[in-house]
């Protein structure tokens, strides 16, 4: 077991008692990393590419080609991993008749999503934490539903990382709810994303992130020749759309615009992905998403919910959204040959350290508050309880205005905390903390007189 040292060591500013600070991994997830193989990987996606296309409009009855028989395929996965949950795993197919809207999509098309969901263990705990790859794919002409479009990075890497998830997840279990989703329609305009965000809208699901993943198995670029597998981008937005107008004035005033949901979870996905993936660098990316591109994150951030995008380090546009061809020398398509499973291996190890934490850590602390009702230079910051969990403690997060990570982790088992730190010049964030150490999402205070 390795201990980490979380303390900062950039920060010139005295702390006293709390110099250094060690988080252990969690024998149990640094277990569950171990068990993915980029072999399985590669098998995943070897299979998804044998569908020929899984255009969103492509044939659903064959039983070998188009995107019915690949979501019947992945589907059958889910079911088989669910054999092995004790009962916990349900897979299903969520079908509706996708409307003609004269845009990418021509006539009205049955489409799925494909999900499991591992069950919480604690009957009280609502949380849900999502994680998804979309199944469908594509070639250079975006309505072009029976060319081969292999789809083997984009996003056969995602989906065979969802898939992957749910092969060993499904003998863990958690107090939380984990949502694994091969979602359809991306390429069409998010469309199967859209439909699952405003279902747990209308539903009042309690989801706690959103984990996107999309083109996170290749390592090289093309025109600026990187070569890099150790790096992997998370995409966030600062600012949560829902909150722009509420809350604009307590952002505004208090500097909060590098604070929001999408952003802590970014934040979160860093530390404790790199607590338990070697070798890998998550590299935050202060940007919704890429230029030109979109994702499936995107309709749940604009729901409100905290929602974040994985993708690999640099991209190869030749291999993307491209007819599988061969043009003076130069090979274009999305094809298996490209990928690193061992890069893809690491990614996906981000995906489950991020998890399984989540869903094993309490809910997060309530009423987080931090009193401003005097001229000091200290910080005096007070919670509740969680929800659910039993909590050994909390971790109160302090960063440096400019800084972009959380600097100091103090571990304390009050609910009140004051600290020699003035409010004027850090931000503060609370984090409940399970016996073995799992971490809920950060929460900043409100403020109170
Ligand atoms: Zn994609």
């Amino acid at each position: 077991m390795k201990k980490i040292l979380l303390t900062s060591l950039l920060l010139p500013i005295l702390f006293i008692s709390h110099a250094q600070t060690t988080v252990q991994r969690d024998p149990q997830i640094e277990a569950l990393v171990a068990q993915i193989s980029a072999d399985s990987l590669q098998a995943h996606v070897q299979k998804l590419v044998s569908f020929g296309t899984r255009h969103t409009l492509s044939n659903v009855t064959d039983k070998k080609q188009g995107i019915g028989a690949a979501r019947r395929w992945v589907l059958s996965k889910f079911q088989q991993f669910a054999q092995q949950s004790g009962g916990r795993m349900t897979a299903t197919l969520d079908t509706w008749t996708l409307k003609a809207d004269g845009k990418r999509v021509d006539k009205d098309h049955e489409i799925s999503n494909v999900m499991a969901t591992l069950k919480g263990t604690d009957p009280a705990d609502t949380r849900i934490f999502i994680v998804s790859g979309h199944i469908d794919s594509r070639v250079t002409d975006i309505m072009n539903r029976t060319s081969e479009a292999p789809g083997a990075n984009d996003d056969g890497s995602g989906t065979a990382a969802v898939i992957e998830l749910a092969r060993i997840l499904s003998k863990a279990s958690f107090p939380a709810t984990i949502l694994f989703v091969a979602v359809s329609g991306e390429e069409q305009g998010l469309l199967g994303a859209d439909h699952l965000s405003e279902k747990a809208l209308q539903e009042k699901w309690n989801i706690g992130a959103v984990l996107n993943n999309d083109i996170m198995g290749a390592n090289h670029s093309n025109e600026t020749h990187i070569i890099d597998n150790t790096r992997l981008r998370v995409f966030s937005e600062g600012l949560p759309a829902l909150e722009t107008d509420k809350k604009a004035t307590n952002i505004r005033q208090y500097g909060l615009e590098n604070d929001g949901a999408a952003r802590q979870l970014a934040r979160y996905a860093k530390e404790i992905g790199e607590r338990y993936v070697d070798h890998l660098e998550v590299v935050l990316v202060y940007r919704n998403d890429r230029f030109l591109r979109g994702g499936d994150h995107t309709p749940f951030v604009n729901r409100g919910f905290a929602a974040v995008r994985f993708s690999e380090m640099n991209e190869n546009f030749l291999h993307q959204h491209q007819d599988v061809r061969t043009e003076k020398g130069i090979e274009y398509g999305d094809l298996i040959k490209f990928m690193d499973f061992e890069y893809l291996r690491k990614n996906t190890g981000i995906n489950l350290a991020v998890l399984a934490n989540l869903a094993k850590s309490p809910a997060v602390p309530q009423e987080v508050t931090m009193d401003i009702g005097g001229l000091t230079n200290s910080t005096s910051l007070r919670w509740k309880t969680p929800i659910t969990g039993k909590p050994k403690g909390y971790y109160v997060l302090i960063r440096e205005t400019y800084q972009p990570f959380w600097q100091k982790k103090i571990f304390t088992m009050d609910l009140t905390i004051n600290l020699p730190y003035s409010k004027d010049n850090y931000f503060f964030a609370v984090q409940a903390v399970s016996e073995t150490g799992n971490e809920s999402l950060p929460i900043v205070p409100s403020v109170a007189r």
